[in-house]
């Protein structure tokens, strides 16, 4: 089946009971036992519902993984795979990895003594410097956000299981259309749904797939005990903007390329980060891990009051945060998704004032090459 098809077509399509195509919302909190114990795989939605597990069977399926699990939004699912491990664990993360990523690791699972280091891991010796006895995970994010910086998950995933650790990837930014983890290696796949996957600015979830067995009993023991679950409507929604993701892709690659090399070209920007420019470091890398570049794409104007310029005077990009829908949005980075990152910090990082962010959406692409003309003038 080939990928725009499985978008369709794979995990469980429809409802066996009453023929309807598209997968019932099963609002419902518990299910009837016929006796203590008999029940027909269902009797607690914390622990499952047939909503949800449509969702959770649709993802697995599309990674190419052995299990999926459907959580209330991306940081939930991230900070449920860090729940596989305990005090004393140490793990290796990228280091512009998402905001909300770094901050739930710094602040909130140091205190339960899960230890970590942040590196650049588009330099395996830099993966290979911060091991330590007690790692467990090497977490990377490709490309990373905002300056899509790229990894080779490949040669991470071989280095990690040499040394017997696991290798987990966000794959948000580029979906299991684009890029495919669990073939190149990875362990477990983790998603914000938020994004491209939900693709519509109408839903916050998160996603996670694992490739083994014996993996998705234990993130089925977190995501059970913790109870950060995905509610049936908004595994609907997901269900339903998944059908597009093809086309979406599609349009947000054609879009962004476009974009990125119309402001390589304008005297107002200094700089652009975009992975389909050839002139992007991880351009070649991305061209074979991936099968498109994305719809993101960050660059610098030179300063907070310029980016603001810009911002006042866009028409079709929103300001907001979040990113991957079908419309086009705009994001100081410093000033909003990497805020909670202390300033040294996103001064090493290279995350600038002037940095802006922009999430190309699927409108015509004209449009948006005029609306950047006239505000960047
Ligand atoms: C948004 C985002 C997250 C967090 O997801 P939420 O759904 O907002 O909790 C994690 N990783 C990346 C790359 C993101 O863009």
């Amino acid at each position: 089946m080939r990928a725009k098809t499985k978008l369709i077509h794979a995990g469980i399509v429809g409802d066996e009971a009453t023929g309807a195509v598209s997968t019932p919302i099963y609002q419902v909190s518990t299910f009837k036992q016929e006796a203590v114990g008999k029940f027909k795989g269902y009797e607690y939605s914390r622990t499952g519902n047939p909503t949800r597990h449509a969702l959770e069977v649709l993802i697995s399926e599309l990674e190419g993984g052995v299990a999926g699990f459907a959580f209330a939004s991306g940081m939930a699912a991230t900070s449920s795979v860090m729940m596989l491990f305990g005090k004393g664990d140490h793990v290796i993360i990228t280091d512009d990895v998402y905001g909300g990523t770094f901050r739930v690791i710094s602040k909130v699972l140091n205190r339960f003594g899960i230890e970590a280091t942040f590196v650049d891991t588009g330099d395996l010796s830099n993966v290979e410097a911060a091991i330590n006895e007690n790692t467990k995970a090497i977490f990377l994010e490709t490309p990373t956000n905002p300056l899509l910086k790229v990894t080779n998950i490949e040669e991470i995933a071989k280095f990690a299981k040499d040394k017997g650790l696991l290798t987990i990837v966000d794959n948000t930014f580029m979906t299991p259309y684009f890029q495919q983890p669990i073939a190149l290696g990875a362990d477990i796949v983790v998603h914000s749904a938020t994004k491209y996957l939900g693709g519509h600015s109408d839903v916050v979830a998160g996603l996670v797939v694992v490739n083994s067995d014996q993996l998705a009993t234990d993130v089925h023991f977190v995501q059970n005990s913790v109870g950060a679950v995905l509610g049936p409507q908004d595994s609907w929604l997901l269900m339903r903007g998944i059908k597009t993701l093809g086309i979406r892709m599609e349009e947000h690659n054609v879009n962004a390329q476009r974009i990125a090399e119309f402001l390589s070209n304008h005297e107002a920007v200094s700089k652009v980060f975009y992975p389909g420019l050839a002139n992007h470091p991880g351009h070649e890398l991305m061209k074979k891990q991936t099968t498109g570049f994305g719809g993101m794409i960050s660059f610098d104007v030179g300063s907070a009051e310029k980016a603001d310029e810009l911002l006042a005077k866009l028409h079709y990009f929103t300001l907001a945060e979040s990113l991957g829908a079908v419309e086009s949005l705009i994001s100081v980075p410093a000033r909003m998704t990497h805020a909670s990152i202390p300033s040294e910090r996103r001064a090493e990082l290279g995350i600038t004032d002037g940095l802006v962010r922009i999430s190309v959406g699927i409108e015509d692409v004209e449009d948006l090459l005029e609306d950047l003309t006239q505000a960047l003038a």
